[in-house]
């Protein structure tokens, strides 16, 4: 097996992983990994129940299409992330319940908009910025979040999902866990009326 076939075969596990246990939902989720400077990203349309390795378009670090068909329309974040943080070698976006109820509550603060209540954001993910929203595709939302890669670890789109890179896949992969879970505990404790001390 290539490091391409390995690649695409790890992906493919973590995406169906994701899609079974309801952290994504029909075809609106995209993941990328980069192999030099070439960048591979799951196609367009393409669902993570049934993501398998034709699924995947190859583009340059510029955003032109190599080979395969066509990449998911947003291409743009992933590349932002790789332009800003050069030790990515993966990452991944969902539309996952908790993080994008999270992403909905007012006056979040932009910088660190998920509070630490466990010590595990900090330690597994870092710093984690809210985007602002934009219409999913548009440039604008392109460029809020290229200007956005550069300060954070990790993002939360507004009213849209999260963006986590990692050094591998699977760095990637817990980390987008591990996000998921901290919204989740942050949303349970706002409703619950309870801040910790
Ligand atoms: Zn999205």
């Amino acid at each position: 097996m290539t490091d391409v076939e390995m690649l695409c075969a790890e992906a493919c596990r973590i995406a169906h992983s994701l899609y079974a246990r309801g952290k994504t939902s029909g075809s609106s989720a995209n993941l990328s990994f980069r192999i030099g400077d070439q960048v591979y990203i799951t196609a367009g349309g393409s669902c993570f129940e049934t993501l398998c390795p034709e699924d995947y378009s190859c583009l340059n670090l510029q955003g032109d299409l190599l080979t395969g068909p066509r990449p998911s329309k947003e291409w743009p974040l992933h590349l932002s992330v790789y332009a800003a943080r050069p030790q990515t070698g993966a990452v991944i976006h969902v539309h996952s319940t908790y993080s994008v109820l999270w992403s909905c509550v007012p006056g979040l603060a932009q910088e660190d908009c998920v509070p630490p209540n466990t010590p595990y954001l900090r330690m597994k993910v870092g710093k984690v910025n809210l985007v602002n929203y934009a219409k999913p595709g548009s440039r604008e939302l392109f460029d809020a979040f290229a200007e956005q890669a550069f300060r954070a670890d990790a993002w939360l789109l507004r009213r849209h999902g999260p963006v986590v890179p990692g050094e591998t896949l699977t760095q990637a992969y817990y980390g987008l866990e591990e996000l998921e879970e901290s919204c989740r505990i942050a949303w349970e404790l706002r409703n619950a009326g309870i801040t910790l001390e």
